[in-house]
C-alpha cells in the first residue's frame, strides 16, 4: 500500500488526467483513488489509455472517499502519421461504438506488442510476449511502456526515457506503429457517445499546423494546464481555445512512476476548468431526447 508523505492542507484538489495499470499505470484503480484522497484530490479522472475498466472499477467506490470521478479515457489516434491522444470525458460508457473502438485499438495493441517484441529480440533482447504480457493489468492492455520496463530489467543503466528514445520512440527504427482511427474519426464518436473530446499534452506535437487541423476537426477542447507544459506554451493553447471558443482543461498525466509519486498532489487544475467541463455536460444532456430522439451536441463550448 502507498506510505502518505505528507496531509496535505488543500483538500479539494482536481487532477483531470491519470492512469491506473487498467492501462501502463502502476497503482491498482483502487490504490489510485486512495491516493489521490490522501493527497487532497476531491474531482479525478481515470483517464486510461483506450480502456474505461479502471474508472468502472472505482466509480461507485469514488462516492465512498467523496472524490467526484468524471467519466474519462486517452484515445490513442494519429493524424499526419503523427501520434495524436484524445481525452474523452463524460462519454456514456456503454455506448457500442465507443467501446467497439477501443476493442478495435486493443486489438491491434497486441499485434503491434509482439511485433516489437519480435525486433527487440532480433537485436539480442531475451525477453518474452507471454512473460510480458502477464504483467499487464486484468485488462490487456499492453503498452510500449510494458517493453520498457521489462527493458529495464537488464539495461539497468538507462532511464525509461533513455529506453524510450533508443528503442520504443518514432524515431527509432524499431518502432512499429498502433493501428488506431484517425483523429478526424475519432472526435465525431466521442461526439456520438455525448462525450467531449480534448486534446492531450499538445506540448507534445511535433509539426505546426496539426493544432489547427485538429480544431478544424471539431475538438471540443485542449488540455492546457499540464506540469509538463511550459508556460509561454500553456498561454499559447489558452490564447488559441479562447479564439475558437474551446474549452480548457488539464491534468498531471500520472502514471506512478517512481519518480512521479513524492509530487503527486503539488498540481491542481483551476476550478474555471471543471465549472466549464460540466457545464459543457449539463448543456448536452438537457439537450437529450429531442423529437428525434437524438441529443443535440454543441461543438463548441459557448461562454
Ligand atoms: P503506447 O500507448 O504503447 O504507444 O505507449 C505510449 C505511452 O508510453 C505513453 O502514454 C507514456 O506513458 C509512455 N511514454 C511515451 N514516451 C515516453 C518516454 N519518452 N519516457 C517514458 N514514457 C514514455
Ligand atoms: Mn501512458
Ligand atoms: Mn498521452
Ligand atoms: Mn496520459
Amino acid at each position: 500500500m502507498i506510505k502518505m508523505n505528507r496531509i496535505d492542507k488543500k483538500m479539494n484538489k482536481i487532477d483531470l488526467h491519470l492512469h491506473t495499470d487498467c492501462s501502463d499505470g502502476r497503482l491498482s484503480p483502487l490504490q489510485l483513488l486512495d491516493l489521490c484522497y490522501q493527497r487532497g484530490y476531491r474531482t479525478i479522472s481515470i483517464t486510461d489509455h483506450d480502456t474505461i475498466d479502471g474508472f468502472l472499477t472505482v466509480k461507485e467506490k469514488a462516492k465512498e472517499y467523496g472524490i467526484d470521478i468524471i467519466p474519462g479515457l486517452e484515445i490513442s489516434s494519429y493524424h499526419k502519421g503523427a501520434e495524436i491522444h484524445i481525452l474523452a470525458y463524460h462519454y456514456d460508457y456503454e455506448n457500442s461504438e465507443l467501446l467497439g473502438l477501443l476493442e478495435y485499438i486493443n486489438e491491434s495493441r497486441i499485434d503491434r506488442a509482439r511485433k516489437i517484441i519480435d525486433k527487440l529480440q532480433s537485436i539480442g533482447f531475451s525477453i518474452d510476449f507471454d512473460e510480458i504480457f502477464e504483467s499487464v493489468g486484468s485488462s490487456g492492455i499492453i503498452g510500449r511502456t510494458h517493453i520498457a520496463r521489462e527493458i529495464m530489467k537488464t539495461e539497468t543503466n538507462l532511464t525509461v526515457n533513455e529506453i524510450f528514445d533508443r528503442y520504443l520512440n518514432e524515431n527509432s527504427n524499431l518502432y512499429v506503429p498502433k493501428i488506431t482511427v484517425s483523429v478526424k474519426d475519432t472526435i465525431p464518436i466521442i461526439k456520438d457517445s455525448g462525450g467531449i473530446s480534448v486534446l492531450a499534452h499538445p506540448h507534445r506535437l511535433r509539426r505546426n499546423g496539426i493544432l489547427d487541423d485538429i480544431i478544424a476537426y471539431g475538438i471540443d477542447g485542449i488540455e492546457v494546464y499540464c506540469p509538463k507544459t511550459p508556460n509561454y506554451l500553456q498561454n499559447m493553447y489558452l490564447h488559441k481555445a479562447n479564439e475558437n471558443k474551446l474549452l480548457v482543461t488539464g491534468g498531471s498525466d500520472f502514471h506512478c512512476e517512481p519518480h512521479e509519486e513524492a509530487d503527486f498532489g503539488s498540481f491542481s487544475v483551476p476550478e474555471s476548468c471543471l465549472k466549464y467541463l460540466n457545464s459543457f455536460n449539463q448543456k448536452t444532456s438537457d439537450q437529450e431526447g429531442d423529437e428525434y430522439g437524438q441529443s443535440n451536441r454543441f461543438n463548441r463550448y459557448q461562454p
